[in-house]
Formats: structure tokens, sequence, C-alpha cells
């Protein structure tokens, strides 16, 4: 009896000493993916846009992809300037040609003050979100291509995302799913203004959200950013960000809320406004367990579209 109490007890031991050496292994593991993805966005703070865009390419050579740049004539009115979108392909396994975009904007605004902004939470993060989406999508062989495309001149009113349309169509696009600001907090937002054709890209953001158990909010009116020039385009599209649960919830209040009935104090602004397009969007508002949970739901997000094309009988469908 003695013995075999030892022998339990050796054995509990033994089980609960593996399960400590595993679990803390594994969160380690991920606490230093999410260090790898923190230290990508500080490497776009720079002083220029040429800068920022070599930081662009680097971060797509280190993950193992060759960027394509593609210049077109932009800037404002009276200012001409080049812009340059930076583009990528994760190869599916049909050979039809047909894409899903995972897009971000990677420009930044210049600052009254003349300096470039550091733009990390606005729009750095997203960028190094949906690149390592596309590293951890590389292996899944999934039927369309996943083409990355990181827009210039956003912050310029759209000038990339309609110089690309202008370049390419969207004949090939099955969906397009946009990021920007993802850079804290552990609730993702979505729009649902992008049209009648966006309806199963939403419904696809919003099975990920409750397979995954991740807190998500739908905003029937949701801030503008590329998503917008595909809309125009009648491609099928959705806008993603990322913000603390609070904030996602006041910002859905600012735009959603009827005349007068937010709740909110006259004048308040959601905090996330007072930090991007300004000095305080800097690499202390960047939450390194956000960018990997962004990038691991947008991965699920395109998984999701792509099965969707494949699955006929699906109920999304009727
Ligand atoms: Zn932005």
């Amino acid at each position: 009896m003695r013995c075999l109490l030892i022998a339990t007890a050796l054995l509990l031991s033994a089980g609960s000493a593996f399960a400590q050496s595993r679990e803390p292994s594994a969160a380690i593991a991920r606490l230093e993916a999410e260090t790898v993805l923190l230290n990508q966005v500080r490497t776009f703070a720079r002083p220029t846009a040429e800068a920022r865009r070599e930081a662009a390419l680097t971060l797509i050579r280190r993950a193992g992809f060759e960027p394509v740049v593609e210049a077109f004539q932009g800037g404002e009115a009276g200012r001409p300037m080049e812009g340059h979108n930076i583009t990528f392909v994760v190869r599916g396994h049909s050979n039809c040609g047909c894409e899903i975009l995972l897009t971000a904007h990677y420009d930044a605004v210049v600052l009254a003050n003349g300096q470039l902004a550091d733009g990390l939470v606005d729009n750095a993060a997203s960028v190094v979100a949906v690149v390592e989406a596309a590293r951890q999508l590389r292996d899944d062989n999934l039927y369309h291509d996943v083409r990355v495309v990181l827009f210039d001149q956003e912050e310029l009113g759209l000038l990339g995302s309609r110089a690309w349309i202008a370049a390419h169509g969207t004949g090939h696009a099955a969906a397009v799913v946009n990021s920007d600001v993802a850079a804290f907090g552990d609730t993702m937002m979505y729009g649902q203004n992008n049209g009648p054709q966006s309806l199963f890209v939403t419904q696809a953001v919003q099975r990920v959200c409750s397979e995954r158990e991740l807190q998500c909010v739908g905003y029937p009116n949701y801030p503008p950013s590329d998503d917008r020039t595909f809309v125009a385009d009648r491609t099928p599209v959705v806008s993603l960000g990322f913000q603390t649960e609070i904030g996602a919830h006041q910002m859905w209040l600012a735009f959603n809320a009827p005349q007068g009935q937010s709740g909110l104090a006259p004048g308040f602004v959601p905090d996330v406004f007072t930090v991007i397009h300004s000095t305080n969007d800097n690499i202390g508002r960047v939450e390194s367990a956000t960018l990997l949970l962004a990038a691991e739901t947008y991965a699920a997000v395109v998984t999701e579209i792509d099965g969707y094309f494949h699955r006929p009988d699906d109920h999304l469908r009727e």
C-alpha cells in the first residue's frame, strides 16, 4: 500500500513536473515571438518616407518573401510626390490566379511641426501583423494566392490603394482584408459598412471571433481606410483593427450612437484618437501581445475566407 502510494505520488509529481515544464516553455516561446514583432515595429520609426519604405522591404525579406515595389504618381494638389506600393505573394495551390488581398498602409502622416510621425500604431503595427500572418500562412497550402499589399500615401487620401486598382483592377480579388490601427488592446474591431458584397467577409470575421473566443466589435459605421477604395469598386472587403475593450466600445458609441445619445461626455475623444497622427503614436503605445494576436487572427480570417469558396453547401451561401 505504501509502495503504491509512493509510486502514485511519484507519478503525480512527474506528471505535474512534465506539465509545468511544457506550459512555461510554450508561454516563453510566445513571449519571444511577441518581442520579435515589437522590435520589427520599432524599425518603422524613421525620419523619412524613403527610410520607412526600406524598413518595410527589410521586414518582408527577413520573413522570406521577395517584395515588388510599384511606383505611382501621388502627392497632394500642387505638390506631386511619387508613391510606392509594396507587394508580395504567398502562392496557393489552385493556379486560378485568384487572390485574397491582405493589406495595410505603411505610410505615416507629416505632423504640424513638419516631422514625419513615428506612425507605429497607425500603421506599422498592422504592417508587421499582416507580414507575420503571411509567414504563418506560407505552409498552409490555401486554394487562393494570398497577396499582401502595403499601400503608400493612405494618409494623403487613399492614394496607394487607388493606384493599385488603377494598375491591376480587382477582377482577380476574391476578397480584401485590410488592417489599420492594430497595436494595442485585445479587442478586434471590424467595419460593417462595406456594402452587401462584403457580407460573407464580415461573416468570416464573425466566425473567427466566435471560434477563437476573441472579443470583437462590429461597427455599422467604421472609420475609413483603404477599404473604401475597394468598396467604391464593389469588391468584397473588411477593415480590421485592434483596441482596448473599453476604447473599442467608446469608439463604437462615438461613431454609431444616435446624435446626442452616446452617453459620452461632451467633447470626449476616444483614447486612440489622442494617439494617432500625433507624437503620442510611438513605441510606448505598442503592445507586443496585440501584434501576435492580430497576426494570428488575420491568418485565421484569410483561411476562413479561402475555405468559404470551397464549401458550396456552406450555410453562409444559402
Ligand atoms: Zn491608418
